[in-house]
C-alpha cells in the first residue's frame, strides 16, 4: 500500500507529494520546496521514516512545481523524469525565476523522459503515466490504480481547473485531455491536486464548473 505525505511549499501553496510503500523506497514529485525551512521539512521526514528515494517526477514544469527539483537530485541522488514535451518549459524558468523572487533557482536538467503508458515501479507498487496536456505542453499525471489515487498537478482541482493563459497552454486541450483520460477514470479515485485539497474523480464529474462529466 502506498503512502502518501502532502507539503505545501512555496508562496504559490503548491502541493509536493511524496510516495512511499512497506519496503521504505519512495518517489519525490514535482518539489516546489524553496526555502532552507522547507527543504528541512522534507529531508527530515525522508530521515525519520527511513525512506529510501528512488526517482524525483515533474508532473510539469511550471516554476512553483520545480523550486526543489536540482536541491532533490543533489540530497538523494535520484533521477530527474519528466515528458519531454515540458523541457522547453523547464528551460525557460532561468529567464523569469528572479521577476518571481527566486534569485537563487537551480537549474535542473531531466535524465529521463516517459510518455503515457509508461509505468514507475518502486518497492512493491506501480505508478502508471497519463498524457494530460493543456495547462502545459508536458503534463502528465501519475496514477495508482491498486490504491485508487492520482497525482494530477495542474490539471483537475477541486471546483476548479489548471489555468490555460501560460505559455504552452491551451484551454480545449485541457478541456477534452480531462473528459478523456481523467473522466474517464473510477469515480472514486482520489486526486491529489498541486493546488489545494483533494477530490474525486466522481465528485468533479457532478459538480465542476469547467467540466462536467
Ligand atoms: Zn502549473
Amino acid at each position: 500500500m502506498i503512502h502518501i505525505k502532502t507539503f505545501t511549499f512555496n508562496p504559490f501553496q503548491e502541493n509536493t507529494y511524496l510516495l512511499y510503500d512497506d519496503t521504505k523506497e519512495a518517489v519525490l514529485i514535482d518539489p516546489g520546496c524553496y526555502e532552507k525551512y522547507e527543504r528541512e521539512e522534507l529531508s527530515s521526514f525522508v530521515a525519520k521514516e527511513g525512506l529510501k528515494l528512488k526517482f524525483l517526477l515533474n508532473t510539469h514544469c511550471h516554476i512553483d512545481h520545480v523550486l526543489g527539483n536540482q536541491w532533490a537530485k543533489n540530497t538523494f541522488q535520484i533521477p530527474l523524469i519528466m515528458h519531454e514535451a515540458d523541457l522547453p518549459v523547464l528551460a525557460s524558468i532561468p529567464s523569469y525565476a528572479s521577476n518571481y523572487g527566486f534569485q537563487q533557482y537551480e537549474a535542473s536538467q531531466p535524465d529521463r523522459f516517459v510518455d503515457e503508458g509508461d509505468v514507475i515501479s518502486f518497492g512493491e507498487s506501480r505508478l502508471s503515466i497519463r498524457f494530460v496536456p493543456g495547462h502545459a505542453p508536458g503534463h502528465i499525471v501519475f496514477i495508482s490504480e491498486a490504491d485508487g489515487f492520482c497525482i494530477a498537478g495542474d490539471t483537475l482541482f477541486s471546483g476548479s481547473i489548471g489555468r490555460t493563459d501560460l505559455p504552452g497552454g491551451d484551454h480545449e486541450t485541457l478541456l477534452s485531455a480531462i473528459q478523456e483520460k481523467l473522466y474517464t477514470l473510477a469515480d472514486d479515485m482520489v486526486v491529489y491536486p498541486g493546488h489545494g485539497p483533494s477530490t474525486t474523480i466522481g465528485k468533479e464529474k457532478s459538480t465542476n464548473p469547467f467540466v462536467r462529466g
